[in-house]
């Protein structure tokens, strides 16, 4: 829950919130006046549970499509506090009698205690509003929620209105034997999801308005709470037709009070909500045992702050405890890493796609985790922004991206072990038929149908069955457990603009497609056709493509600054390797450094140690190809032999480097930038190599 730290106004009405739920529970002001009370606890405080669930909507689901990690976060939590609340249940003797029904009605809606159905309701709520936002446009969504909140309106704040319409009130009859109330995650929390989700894509106002809406809102809701409890309408009292208006202001004024928060108030109210029911049970007890029934139980405030208070003391307590014994996690930026720029990979994606010809469209290689991008997160930014197909080297790649729940094409470019059909078709996995043969072999192992497209070979003889082997090419396209729905080939000189080159790449094509006009001829619909990678599409456009399968140019960088290319989009560099000096040291001159002394200092040197080295990404012969550093803005020499994890920068001409400072291998530092071009050319390599052996350690941070 550490995903809203930066938003104050949120973490802080987190408490708020929590503190009204125990005002819902306590009624603080029923000793002095009925009305009063109802306003307070059953009007005001029921902002708070639409409030939690905003929580969920605006960090969780608006980031679109993992909520694996919520969902399981959040059962355990219930699963922990049915557990606690269980000896009470058993005590009160509420579960005597339980049916499969009513069973099914506490697991499922109600929560087996109280105050627990919110656990249930945001993991059924998270899981429908996702659902609905992964299938439907953001205006469906709303629709579908409205109807669910309108239909769940009439079984609580408006159940007077039908509860004497004969059909209507025996469906809801129906409904409320299996869930009890209306206000679950049915009906009730995907209205304040979305709404939470589509706040964080809504531009701020001004806040003067948002506090006028919110004032009018509140106002209008008050109206309509006392009107339906004059007329005797309520058969429960959570849900108003005014509140999700309220809560839209009162969440958008939250949201825009940033400041870092260092105290867990998160975790804070969560344990205040969960245990305020067992001390209302203790502050009875106690008060009881002490003799003071009258002030901490008979007066309702009393009761609460009292039960507030126990409730924060013994929260602070179990935080406290659990600040030793919970697991640390290392901060990313304090030794080595890759820094991820967000918008230039989008930017990227964008501007490929407008480059392309209309009928092409872009897939996005995101082989060798995204040429140390990070796949799933690459795959996850795309897909959001409607990037729909991608290509991987290999099946694990794929399933990878796929439970993570990767929308959208997922071809495998290389081979896979026809043992591994079952992935392939439980995933939807395009499978890259290498050859004739290997697609026979694959059709005999699947017992269900496997996607596939057809690799050809036009000249680059690595993958793919002989582009004039018509025959066999075209006897793929009837295999029985084979649905193939593309063919393709690589082009292997398209990064060269020399004439025989282009005369080759341009056979390559010929054959390709004289190949797909053929299997037309015999009446074979071939499916997508591709030939390009990311020089493909600079120099050989071509509207038969339906798709270009970028990978470099999609991370914003050339193979090599000398690669020729006929025209290059406006591209931009995606990713920064970064390390942190962790010592700086005096060398005096003709002292050597490192293994095999191999450096030896020509002048009074101040060298800085950093902690990365070829186990992280920088290659061990970087050294001899004079790569640099850039520090504080000044561009600083790798000396010494490159370890696997340490290096040695001479910074002797850096005015004040101290432990700390950052260095930048590829990327830009004050007026100095190193392109990945550069960092690869120094290498004696091509950035594809640098990028996609990034190292396994190094911590990828998106920005
Ligand atoms: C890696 C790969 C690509 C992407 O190549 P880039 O040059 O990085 O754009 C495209 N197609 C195939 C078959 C590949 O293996």
């Amino acid at each position: 829950m550490n995903r809203g730290r930066n938003y104050k106004g949120i973490e802080i009405f987190r408490v708020v919130a929590a503190f009204l739920v125990v005002a819902i529970h306590t009624s603080p002001l029923a000793s002095y006046s009925d009305t009063a009370d109802f306003i307070f606890t059953r009007v005001i405080a029921r902002v708070a549970v639409p409030f939690f669930f905003m929580v969920t909507g605006y960090f969780v689901l608006s980031k679109g499509t993992d909520i694996r990690r919520f969902l399981k976060k959040t059962a355990m939590i219930y699963a922990a506090s049915a557990a606690l609340y269980l000896p009470i249940n058993v005590y009160a003797g509420h579960l005597q009698g339980w049916g499969m029904l009513d069973l099914v009605q506490q697991v499922l809606f109600e929560g087996t205690f109280y105050h627990l159905w919110y656990l249930p309701a945001a993991i059924l709520g998270a899981w429908l509003t996702a659902f609905l936002m992964r299938k439907c446009s953001r205006g469906t969504c709303f629709a579908v929620v409205g109807v669910l909140y309108i239909l769940g309106l009439l079984g609580d704040s408006y159940w007077g209105l039908i509860s004497g319409v004969p059909v209507v009130s025996s469906v809801y009859n129906a409904i409320f034997a299996v869930m009890g109330y209306t206000r679950n995650g049915l009906f009730f929390a995907p209205m304040f999801m979305l709404l939470g989700a589509s706040l964080k894509d809504v531009k701020p106002r001004s806040a003067a308005a948002d506090a006028l809406g919110l004032a009018l809102s509140v106002a209008l809701m008050l109206a309509e709470a006392l009107l339906a409890r004059a007329q005797g309408w309520q058969r429960h009292d959570s849900m108003y037709v005014m509140l999700p208006v309220v809560m839209y202001f009162l969440f958008a004024l939250l949201a825009r009070y940033k400041g870092t928060v260092r105290l867990p108030l998160g975790n804070f109210s969560l344990l205040v909500y969960i245990i305020h029911p067992a001390v209302i049970i203790v502050v009875r007890g106690a008060a009881r045992v002490l003799g003071l029934w009258d002030i901490f139980v008979e007066n309702s405030l009393g009761h609460y702050i009292a039960v507030c208070l126990c409730s924060a003391a013994a929260s602070a307590v179990l935080l406290w405890i659990w600040s030793f014994i919970k697991p640390q996690k290392v901060s990313d930026t304090s030794r080595a890493w890759a820094e991820v720029d967000r918008a230039a990979l989008i930017h990227n994606a964008q501007t490929l796609e407008n480059f392309m010809p209309e009928s092409t469209h872009l897939m996005a290689v995101l082989k060798a985790d995204a040429y140390g991008h990070g796949a799933v997160r690459s795959a996850l930014e795309l897909n959001r922004i409607g990037v729909e197909n991608f290509a991987v080297a290999c099946c694990a790649e794929g399933v990878e991206l796929r439970r993570a729940g990767v929308k959208g094409l997922i071809l495998i470019l290389g081979y896979t072990d026809v043992k591994e059909w079952r992935a392939l078709s439980r995933y939807k996995l395009t499978q890259c038929a290498t050859d004739a043969s290997y697609a026979r072999e694959l059709s005999q192992a699947a017992k269900r149908p496997v996607l596939v497209h057809v690799k050809v070979d036009t000249g680059m003889h690595r993958l793919g069955e002989a582009w004039d082997h018509v025959d066999e090419i075209a006897a793929c396209y009837s295999l029985p457990h084979l649905r193939v729905t593309g063919m393709f080939t690589h082009l292997c000189v398209s990064d060269s603009l020399e004439s025989s080159d282009v005369d080759f790449s341009k056979q390559q094509l010929e054959r390709f497609f004289s190949l797909a006009e053929e299997l037309k001829r015999r009446g074979i619909e071939p499916g997508a056709l591709h030939t390009q990678s990311s020089y493909g599409i600079t120099n050989y456009p071509d509207g038969r493509c339906a798709y270009g399968r970028a990978g470099v140019a999609l991370y914003g960088v050339k193979s090599d600054e000398h690669d020729g290319v006929r025209e290059w989009p406006d591209l931009r560099p995606a990713l920064s390797l970064k390390a942190r000096i962790g010592l700086v040291r005096e060398v005096p001159a003709g002292d050597t450094v490192g293994y095999g002394r191999e450096f030896t200092a020509s002048r009074p040197s101040k060298l800085a140690v950093l902690p990365i080295g070829y186990g992280d990404g920088v290659f061990r012969c970087a050294m001899h190809g004079g790569a640099e550093a850039i520090v504080r803005g000044v561009r600083c020499p790798i000396v010494a032999r490159i370890c696997m994890d340490q290096l040695c920068l001479d910074v002797t001409d850096v005015p004040g480097v101290t432990r700390g400072d950052i260095a930048t291998f590829i990327g830009s530092d004050g007026n100095e930038s190193i392109t990945c071009e550069e960092f690869a050319a120094k290498c004696g390599t091509i950035t594809n190599e640098v990028l996609s052996r990034m190292g396994k350690r190094l911590p990828k941070v998106w920005r």
